[in-house]
């Protein structure tokens, strides 16, 4: 069934990280025609069920803040995969959305008491938070070595790089990883003619 939620996990989404997501809603299909998913509120509401975040405000400037976001994180991926760390730009830009009045709780958990922070408002700029702080996560474990984005000029997906070696060129072998061998075999067939 075609569901939004079917669409969304069809087109790969809701593997690695919020972040991911977000930078990869900017969709290259493999021949370079784009989709913008931030323009599709049901790719959005898929998007905040799938990772529960809170609600996205849907108005002209929560979508302007989604962007601005969307390019930093393009970026970080960007320097991620080739092997730097962010820019001061970026560390910037990154802590201006993470800077949400957020309080603390007493809560009684099964092992005791803990304080846990908690957001003032749960609202679209909590959730912007919730998104730049995946990247953080990524940015503090090992997988921040793992991040690629595919070697096929005309997709540019961001995703995580399972193997060993860090050898993972493709978004996808079958489609990508097929056509650039199908590229390297014409050229070659080109060259010996
Ligand atoms: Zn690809």
């Amino acid at each position: 069934m075609k569901t939004p939620q079917n669409v969304f996990y069809a087109h790969g989404f809701g593997k690695a990280a919020p972040w991911v997501d977000l930078a990869n809603s900017e969709e290259w299909d493999g021949f370079g025609k784009r989709t913008d998913h931030l323009s599709d509120p049901e790719w959005l509401a898929a998007f905040q069920k799938h990772w529960k975040l809170a609600p996205l405000s849907h108005g002209k400037s929560s979508r302007l803040r989604l962007l601005k976001l969307r390019a930093v994180l393009r970026r970080a991926a960007q320097k991620l995969a080739a092997g730097h760390g962010l820019g001061a730009g970026e560390i910037s830009k990154l802590n201006h959305v993470l800077n949400v009045p957020m309080r603390q709780r007493l809560v009684q958990r099964q092992n005791g008491w803990r304080a846990e922070l908690v957001p003032a408002k749960r609202d679209g700029n909590w959730a912007l938070a919730e998104i730049a702080a995946s990247l953080t996560q990524t940015l503090a474990g090992q997988d921040a070595q793992r991040v690629r984005i595919c070697a096929n000029v005309d997709c540019r997906w961001i995703f995580h790089d399972p193997t060993k070696g860090g050898t993972k060129r493709w978004c996808n072998e079958r489609t990508c990883g097929n056509r650039a061998r199908v590229r390297r075999a014409r050229a070659a067939q080109k060259r010996s003619a």
